[in-house]
């Protein structure tokens, strides 16, 4: 067997490339509805960035024209497990001052890491700050925070594909899969 297949072998499909891109046009669409002047898109990193650069390219499709913006979490996870802390580990490079934000992220799970991206920028003095993720696992949730768009409700299992890794690796896949056995 070549690597390839190997690899494919061991992720079971969640949600298929169709499946992301018709959530990812309607979540474009009611983002869309909310006319948010001066909108910014924050692209929390690295998980996001597959996910953002498909929602900024609807969202143009929908009429939008966000400046765009990375900022780098860590949430000092070891393996799949979370610690509970998170840091800043790259910095927006421009003020957020008087902006209505759109955080991105890939899932919300504990909530901890789009409750320090909302805080932080709020404190920053952004007019608003509304939240976008692709996958919402309310199982583990830990602090209060509901996001204001999702694409997807997910099974309490970890995903890696379409921007998310395990151990660096699958964030090429172009689906969201889940890992069958250990890599
Ligand atoms: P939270 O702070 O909400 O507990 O953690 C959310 C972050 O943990 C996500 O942005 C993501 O980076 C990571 N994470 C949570 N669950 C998974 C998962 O199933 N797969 C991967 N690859 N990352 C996950
Ligand atoms: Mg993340």
């Amino acid at each position: 067997m070549d690597p390839t297949t190997q690899r494919r072998d061991s992720i079971e499909t969640i949600f298929s490339p169709a499946q992301i891109a018709e959530r990812v046009t309607a979540l474009a669409g009611e983002i869309a509805a909310k006319k948010l002047e001066n909108l910014l898109v924050v692209a929390v990193l690295k998980g996001s960035f597959v996910f953002a650069a498909d929602l900024i390219r609807a969202m143009h499709t929908n009429g939008m024209a966000p400046e765009v913006e990375f900022m780098t979490l860590s949430s000092y996870r070891k393996g799949q497990v979370s610690s509970g802390q998170v840091s800043i580990a790259r910095d927006l490079e421009g003020d957020v001052e008087g902006r209505n934000v759109l955080l991105v992220d890939d899932i919300l799970e504990s909530g901890r890491t789009l409750a320090f991206a909302k805080d932080l920028l709020a404190a920053r003095g952004a007019a608003s700050v509304l939240t976008c993720v692709l996958l919402d696992k309310p199982v583990k949730r830990a602090v209060t925070i509901k996001a204001d768009f999702k694409a997807f409700d997910c099974p309490n299992v970890f995903v890696v594909g379409y921007g998310m890794d395990a151990g660096h690796r699958f964030r090429e896949l172009p689906f969201v899969g889940r890992l069958v056995r250990p890599v």
